[in-house]
This record gives C-alpha cells, structure tokens and sequence, in this order.
C-alpha cells in the first residue's frame, strides 16, 4: 500500500502525519513560528518516519492561492500572521521531499477527510464548518471539492442579527458577519468570559445555535449539501447541535423538501465522525488524489 505525508498547517500548531488512512496514521504536533523553523521540524518528522512517502498533501490556513498554474501557487498569501505572508508552503515542501503535493484549504481537507472516511462517507455532496478562533467552510460538491475565484470563504457571509442581540461584532474587516458574532473570541467579547467557561445553559448558546442554524440554512440553499458537519473547539458544546436543528427546521420551514431534513435531522447536521483528525487525515485524503 503507498504511503502518503500529511500536513495541517494551523496558526497555532503544525499537525505533521503519514500513513495510508485513519487505521496506521502517525502523527506529530509542531507548534507554528517562524516558516523556516515550522517548515524544517515537519520536514524532519516526515523525513525520520522512515516511511516511503508517495505524495504529499497539505490542507492550511489562509488565504492560500489555489489556482492552477498562478506563479503564487501554494502559497499563504496575504495573512496578517506575522512572517507568514507569501510562504511557498506546496513548493518547499514539495522540493525538500521530491514528491508531488496537493494543496488545499484546511477546511476543504476536512470535508474530504468525512466524504473518505467519516460522516459523510461515500456521499457526493457535503458541508464541513469549523466554529472556533475564526468560522471557515469547505464543501464537496458532485464528488469534487469547490473552489473558485479564490476559495469561499464561508465564515464571512452576512446574517441577520438578533432584535435581542446588542454586540457590535468583532470581525475586522465586516464588524458583524457571522465570524464576528458566532466565533469563539466574538462569544467572549459579547458574554465577557471565554466560551468553554460558559455552562450549558446560558443564554449564549440558544443564540449561538440560532446564528449557525441561519448560516447552515444559507448554505444549504445555497450548496444543497447532503450532510453538514460542523466541527471547532466551540462545537464542543453538544448541546448546541440540538438547538441548531430545530433552529435550522424552523427557518427551512418545510421548503426544502428532503428526507434528510423532513425525516432525519439528527443525522442531517452531525459532529465530524472523525474528531479532531479530521484535519490530519483531510491533508492524507488529498495525498491519495494525486495517485491513480
Ligand atoms: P482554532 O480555531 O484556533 O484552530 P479551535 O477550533 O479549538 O482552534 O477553536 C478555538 C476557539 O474555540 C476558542 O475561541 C475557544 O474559546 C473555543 N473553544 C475551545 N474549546 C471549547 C469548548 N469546549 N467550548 C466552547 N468553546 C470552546
Ligand atoms: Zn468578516
């Protein structure tokens, strides 16, 4: 079996892998500083694996350049992230180890990782959101992942705000799209403590459940998605996927009229199967892609 590298370039950490799938997977966890030190310690831990290494897949944050023959290519392009700007993430990676690297947003990595292995598995279609430090999507639509211009960039669409909902929002470019109002940072500038302090029953969550549940509706209108998968350190709170699918029933309001809404909505908007590894075996699935 060919063995493939992963990496899930994070803001915060490096998440190093390979291996052929969720059963063999190693990983290694390498907090992210400079591009020379971040880049040279992955290199080192896909290098000292041993293993013989394919292809490699690299699912990061951005914005990234995606488009095909684009000199900036598999770059992170104009991030505020301090020394990161215009880093040929794809193209050191990919000189250093001499193998072919397919390159995507992180988000896209994981809604491949759940279409390959995990709650959307054998599905054509489906919607994976991370609700954490900031709200990206990424989508499969027909089999294949969308791009486009540049890559959507799901966490920045408007929603309308709640009557009772009084906070200014905290994105810095559009104040009150739904990154500033349902992010994890705009949830503890609006309730004054952090989201992972706030018990399960405080008011922050039937209005966090209500601003995904119209983001989610958008995006079903929109993307027609056959499941939706809504992962990030704020949906750790369980609590919220009930409250969003009954939001997300009565904002829909009969219109859409599938199984997986009218009958199966407990199924319809699900916790990535795959956990936290949904990123890691995202960058492993688009590895796999460059092979026949
Ligand atoms: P990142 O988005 O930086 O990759 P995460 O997805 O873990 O990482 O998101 C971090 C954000 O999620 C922080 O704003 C944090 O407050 C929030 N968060 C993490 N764990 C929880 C939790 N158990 N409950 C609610 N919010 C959480
Ligand atoms: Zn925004």
């Amino acid at each position: 079996m060919e063995t493939f590298g992963a990496i899930e370039a994070g803001g915060t950490k490096f998440v190093c892998g390979v291996g052929t799938g969720p059963g063999d997977l190693r990983t290694a966890v390498i907090p992210t500083t400079s591009p020379d030190e971040t880049i040279a310690r992955s290199l080192q831990f896909l290098t000292d694996s041993g293993a013989d290494i394919r292809a490699l897949g690299i699912g990061s944050f951005g914005p990234i350049d995606l488009t095909i023959g684009s000199p900036a290519w598999g770059h992170i392009t104009s991030t505020p992230k301090a020394g990161w700007r215009n880093t040929d993430l794809a193209g050191r990676f990919g000189k250093a180890l001499g193998v072919p690297v397919a390159f995507d947003t992180d988000v896209n990595a994981a809604a491949m990782a759940e279409v390959r292995w995990g709650a959307a598995k054998g599905l054509a279609s489906c919607l994976y959101l991370t609700v954490g430090t900031g709200i990206g999507g990424g989508a499969v639509a027909d089999h294949q992942l969308l791009h486009g211009m540049l890559h959507p960039e799901m966490g920045h669409i408007r929603i309308p705000r709640d009557a009772s909902d009084a906070f200014e929002g905290n994105c810095p470019f559009h104040g009150d799209c739904l990154e500033g109002m349902a992010s994890g940072p705009a949830i503890k500038a609006r309730w004054g403590k952090n989201a992972d302090e706030l018990p399960a029953n405080h008011p922050a969550w039937a209005l966090e459940a209500r601003y995904l549940a119209l983001a989610v509706a958008n995006f079903v209108f929109t993307l027609s998605p056959e499941k939706v998968i809504l992962g990030g350190g704020v949906m750790h709170q369980m609590q919220l996927f009930p409250l969003i699918r009954a939001e997300l029933r009565g904002i829909l309001n009969g219109y859409v009229q599938t199984p997986q809404v009218l009958k199966a909505m407990e199924s319809y908007v699900v916790p990535p199967a795959l956990g936290d590894r949904a990123g890691i075996l995202g960058a492993l699935a688009l590895a796999e892609t460059l092979t026949p």
